[in-house]
């Protein structure tokens, strides 16, 4: 791995979906460049691979979380400001992907996808604003390309990424006085376990969605860790409410 400055010294990241993919690189990042971690996840073994992967695992602590769960997002916050004294970034990275027909996306379905995308974004991010206002912190969410174009058997993902950006934008514009920046990522295709196990109706595959990317190829999930840790940076002090599209061009196409 490359040896990074150390941006992120004395400061405390608690990081959602930090089992796989996204959310490991991130911590990996995070890690690498001096962060005391909080990670989270609902799976709990891959949490542990995590922490293993981690160079000084002695400042990363773990938490069995269900993101969908407000109290226990509340929890998680509460957990992470008791273990390690404070809150410097948020990441929410947990997500779920799953296409179907409109008339095959059942109530749970649709709540399910709300529940784990988009409802947690919220709760986490109220439960740690009063930490963030503390340490003039910030929160880095990871929306979608899948925000910002429609994307064919994906309506409930989308509408669940869509709210994601426009609540990091809501938020960012409340708590900017306070100092605290709130932005979002919108990656298209990135090679994780989620586009791995991805299946479509009308055996549609990941082909038809390489074929809107201008770059063609999949981005690695440190390539989108690389854009959370510089937003989660003092590099980005300026930089609040945006959405930075990850996508090879596929929502300039
Ligand atoms: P991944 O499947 O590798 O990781 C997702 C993680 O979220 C897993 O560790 C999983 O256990 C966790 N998770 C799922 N449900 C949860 C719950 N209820 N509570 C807590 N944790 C839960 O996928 P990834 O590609 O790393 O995805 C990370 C984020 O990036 C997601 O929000 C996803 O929508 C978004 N994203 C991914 C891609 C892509 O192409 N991979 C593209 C755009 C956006």
């Amino acid at each position: 791995m490359h040896v990074f400055a150390k941006r992120f010294d004395h400061k405390v990241a608690l990081i959602t979906g930090a089992a796989s993919g996204i959310g490991r690189a991130t911590a990996l990042r995070l890690s690498a460049e001096g962060a005391v971690l909080m990670l989270a996840d609902i799976d709990e073994a891959g949490l542990q691979q995590t922490i293993e992967l981690l160079t000084n695992s002695e400042s990363a602590a773990f938490i069995k979380l269900d993101v969908s769960s407000s109290e226990q997002c509340r929890a998680a916050v509460a957990a992470t400001v008791e273990r390690w004294g404070k809150l410097d970034v948020l990441c929410n990275i947990a997500g779920i992907a799953v296409a179907k027909h409109l008339a095959e996306v059942t109530e749970e379905d649709w709540l399910r996808m709300m529940g784990i995308n988009l409802n947690s974004v919220f709760f986490l991010s109220q439960a740690a604003m009063p930490h963030l206002i503390a340490t003039k912190g910030n929160i880095v969410n990871m929306a979608s390309s899948a925000a910002l174009v429609g994307q064919i058997y994906n309506a409930a993902y989308c509408a669940s990424k869509g709210a994601v950006v426009m609540l990091s934008k809501s938020l960012a514009v409340e708590f900017a006085d306070r100092g605290v920046r709130v932005n979002a990522i919108c990656p298209g295709a990135v090679k994780t376990a989620l586009t791995e196990k991805f299946t479509m109706p009308d055996n549609a595959n990941m082909d038809m969605f390489m074929r809107l990317m201008p770059l063609v190829d999949m981005a690695e999930a440190d390539e989108i860790a690389g854009s959370v840790a510089y937003l989660a940076s003092a590099e980005a002090r300026y930089i609040t409410g945006t959405t930075l599209a990850i996508d090879g061009g596929q929502t300039a196409n």
